[in-house]
């Protein structure tokens, strides 16, 4: 435990050096682009099957949000059209660790959504009545109880809302344990190895160019995290998606203070397996503005609305980034995914010091309990702020799962499920037909349940 005090064991996800395969395959069931929770959930469904299915992953497995995230494994304020799949999720991670025979770090700590005031606890009353009708044993608590499952917090709130079956994992750990999963039961997973695009007969994919050569196949899923869109308009297929760029950071192993998650306006923060804490700002959301910030600005207005106080926008090198990067490319020729191989964007650092304060208020205990290692990663999010999983009309065997907005780690295995039964045509019992593509182009409007 303390050789992990110091050592970037978080970033070591994506820092460590990237290995080409050797070989390419030549042909396939089902191609992936993107080795993200997604992806190589997906992977690992369809593999358990028998299905030969090949994952290309520009980077590292895990190397952008799936290995940067918070680890919240939560239903708790999910939109109810992601609640299905959410309790599946959670199915899921409870056997993970057993079933592929490989430590994750899930266990089940309880979440919950901090109140300042009486009416800020009330306001959670409709989510708690959503959560009766799934059968989800979320409660409001007082700030007496409160007290009880956080002794060492220095705040009194008045309460919160309380779901003790949420839970967490590791990041850093379960992506990549389910890709070597995925891999044990026979799907190809293949890092440094970017899809420049796909080719198509007849209006049908044919085949995945890669930067390592081609793959035949009819079945494409692009899981490409924040790439997606631009991956998607290469091949004139529009999938609205901006991004946000979230700063993290990890204490030291210390004194345990809490062993759940809690999210209130100053602080995120949940036990880690080696006994410290993940650490974000609980209100900062910051958007790099990009050309795509304009193209989308209708489709987004409304989240932007309920987001408005968290959201802080900046011009910068994203804009002239977007702004130069080509829309279309040659596909023998390098692409964009090969020279941004790993999106790693720096933490910002006045985010770093709000953590840091807010840590010692919250927690006056961890005062002394050092920062250890810090980082940031772009969450990609859709319109409505919940995923976009669908095959694509104008391209037979084209399909899309993006768009999981801050919360599709919790959620990953039980969309890979999903994912695997629209790919394959088999009944998951999961009902998806709400995260259709069409959705935001057909009039529907465009309503956030819940926020990124
Ligand atoms: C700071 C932060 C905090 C978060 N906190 C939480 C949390 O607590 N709980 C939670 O549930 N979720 C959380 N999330 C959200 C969660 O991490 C994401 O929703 C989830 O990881 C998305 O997984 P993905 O597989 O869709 O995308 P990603 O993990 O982004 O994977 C997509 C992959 O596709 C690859 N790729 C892209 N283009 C190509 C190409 N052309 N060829 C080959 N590969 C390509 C990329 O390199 C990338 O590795 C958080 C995210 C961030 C950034």
């Amino acid at each position: 435990m303390t050789g992990q005090a110091s050592e970037n064991i978080v970033a070591a996800t994506w820092t460590k050096p990237l290995s080409p395969p050797e070989k390419l395959p030549t042909a396939a069931d089902i191609v992936i682009i993107g080795g993200g929770i997604v992806g190589v959930s997906t992977a690992w469904f369809l593999a358990k099957q028998g299905i030969s299915v090949v994952l290309c992953e520009k980077g590292h497995v895990a190397g952008e949000q799936s290995g940067r995230n918070w680890g919240w494994v939560r239903v708790q304020g999910r939109d109810t059209r992601e609640i299905p799949m959410m309790l599946e999720s959670q199915r899921i991670w409870e056997g993970l660790a057993e079933e592929i025979g490989e430590d994750v770090g899930f266990t089940r700590g309880g979440c919950f959504f901090t109140a300042n005031s009486s009416k800020e606890l009330q306001s959670f009353e409709k989510w708690v009545d959503i959560a009766r009708d799934y059968d989800i044993g979320t409660r409001l608590i007082n700030g007496t109880e409160l007290k009880k499952y956080v002794p060492g917090s220095a705040v009194d709130w008045a309460g919160a809302m309380f779901t003790e079956t949420d839970g967490r994992a590791e990041p850093h750990k379960a992506t990549p344990a389910i890709a070597r999963a995925a891999e044990r039961s026979g799907a190809t997973i293949l890092s440094s190895c970017a899809v420049r695009g796909v080719e198509t007969a007849a209006g049908s994919v044919s085949s995945v160019v890669t930067e390592h050569g081609t793959i035949k196949t009819s079945t494409v899923l692009c899981a490409a995290g924040a790439w997606t869109s631009m991956f998607c308009r290469s091949l004139g297929i529009d999938v609205p998606q901006l991004r946000v760029r979230g700063t993290v950071a990890r204490t030291a192993p210390c004194e345990n203070v809490l062993n759940g998650n809690i999210f209130d306006h100053r602080l995120g923060i949940r036990r880690r397996e080696d006994g410290g804490y993940t650490v974000a700002h609980g209100s900062v959301l910051e958007h790099p503005v990009t050309p795509a910030s304009f193209r989308y600005f209708f489709k987004f207005l409304p989240a932007l609305l309920q987001e408005l106080k968290l959201v802080n926008l900046s011009f910068g090198r994203e804009f002239v980034d977007e702004w130069t990067t080509p829309k279309v490319w040659a596909l023998d020729q390098p692409s964009p995914f090969e020279k941004t191989r790993v999106l790693n964007p720096s933490p910002t650092p006045s985010v770093l010091k709000g953590i840091r304060r807010n840590l010692d208020s919250m927690f006056p205990q961890l005062a002394d309990t050092p920062i250890v290692e810090s980082w940031a990663g772009m969450i990609e999010s859709s319109p409505d702020v919940v995923p976009v999983i669908d095959a694509v009309d104008r391209m037979r065997g084209f399909h899309v799962a993006t768009g999981f907005s801050g919360h599709g780690f919790g959620i990953g295995p039980g969309a890979g499920k999903a994912i695997a039964g629209m790919l394959t045509g088999k009944e998951t019992g999961i009902d998806i037909s709400a995260l259709r593509l069409s959705r935001f182009f057909d009039g529907s409007p465009i309503r956030p349940e819940s926020s990124i």
